[in-house]
């Protein structure tokens, strides 16, 4: 097949972990005969820096025409003063808003060689494997109004959370159509016993959980939820929440994996292109030193390979890979014990390829 990939390096370590992603779609493609065109653009804090603007027009016109988009981190100390007028996470935003991905999808899943990497005990995760699929473009993210403004003389803040009946059918809808192919259970995460917004949402999910009685749905609370990730996170097949709990919990469950160098993430719409990143940011700490972790962007492509382009088999080959050098002891220095040795960014990409065959 013939695909048009845009590629987003972004800022910080985001160029060393998409120059290695590449590396691994272009041996992909050579080994199954696809033809895979790569276009790198600028976004993020670089972006501002070239042309003043977090998402160029150039950028985003590439972006809304290839089959799919791959992105590595933005942001970084550079860009983060509160006061500045453009912010590299404004790109982000208008990107997802641009290409319509409504639903962000998070496994959450341990690779058996990794299990002593977790901070849980290993009969605790042993057993993980949950997709969190966290709605993207509305809720108080999103809700107007918001601002900043002085109420009897003290400085004060306010936003808004609000859903209506669509937004929460077609990401809960997203939710059930993965369970399906998976251990056919969801849970709606929300905070009904205070929040309007979340009681709107509890109704829809009971509506569709009546449409679809082959699946098997719970309603948790957000607060409990947080709990049950750590004392039971074996127990969750596909986890549906709104933007802001979704964010919150990903990130916590994203720990149970050992490293946030491992997770990816794919944000899909309504047949657009999908956009693909790790989880992780531009990790400034590290950026430049050629030892982050390149696994999450790696895996991220892995899914756009699934997702976007419907190569399920290059998909699994790719995730095979991985699981395969992980068992042979190759770790990066995030996951490596101490006194272990670790690998670069560069020499873990070489090694994904190597594994490939
Ligand atoms: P971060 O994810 O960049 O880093 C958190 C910690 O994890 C750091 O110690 C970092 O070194 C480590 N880490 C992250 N990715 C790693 C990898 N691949 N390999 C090894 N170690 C890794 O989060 P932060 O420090 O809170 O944010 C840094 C910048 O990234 C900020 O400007 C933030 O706004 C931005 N950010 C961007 C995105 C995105 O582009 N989607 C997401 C989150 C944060």
């Amino acid at each position: 097949m013939e695909a048009k990939i845009t590629l987003l390096p972004g800022d910080g370590i985001g160029p060393e972990v998409i120059n290695e992603a590449r590396k691994v779609l272009t041996a992909v493609a050579h080994r199954h005969r696809h033809t895979f065109r790569f276009a790198e653009k600028l976004m993020g804090g670089c972006a501002i820096d070239a042309i003043g603007d977090p998402l160029p027009e150039e950028t985003l016109d590439a972006c809304l025409q290839s089959d799919a988009v791959l992105l590595g981190a933005v942001g970084g100390p550079k860009w983060s003063d509160p006061t500045a007028k453009v912010r590299p996470e404004q790109g982000l935003l208008k990107l997802r808003k641009s290409l319509g991905v409504f639903a962000n999808i998070r496994p959450v899943k341990l690779f058996p060689a990794l299990a002593d990497a977790s901070p849980l005990r290993p009969e605790r995760v042993q057993n993980v494997d949950i997709v969190f699929v966290r709605e993207l473009t509305g809720g108080i993210y999103f809700g107007q109004p918001q601002g900043k403004e002085m109420v009897d003389g003290r400085r004060s803040g306010h936003d808004t959370m609000r859903y209506n009946e669509e937004e929460i059918r077609r990401v809960l809808q997203i939710g059930v159509d993965l369970a399906r192919r998976r251990r056919g259970k969801v849970t709606s995460v929300d905070k009904a016993n205070v929040l309007a917004s979340s009681r709107v949402w509890r109704e829809v999910a009971r509506e569709v959980a009546a449409e679809n009685r082959d699946i098997e749905f719970e309603d948790v609370l957000v607060d409990a939820m947080a709990m049950y990730l750590v004392n039971r996170p074996g127990d969750f097949d596909v986890v549906v929440t709104g933007n802001m709990f979704g964010d919150i919990l990903s990130d916590e469950a994203s720990m149970i994996s050992g490293s946030l160098g491992m997770l990816p993430s794919a944000a899909l719409g309504a047949g657009g292109p999908g956009l693909y990143e790790p989880i992780h940011g531009s990790a400034p700490d590290i950026a430049g030193q050629g030892i982050a972790n390149p696994l999450a962007t790696i895996l991220s492509a892995a899914m756009l390979l699934r997702s976007s382009l419907g190569l399920e088999e290059e998909a699994q080959v790719v995730e095979t890979a991985v699981a395969h050098i992980l068992a042979a002891g190759h770790r990066t220095a995030d996951l490596a014990r101490s006194g272990e040795k670790s690998v670069g960014t560069t020499e873990m990409g070489g090694l994904v390829v190597a594994a490939l065959s």
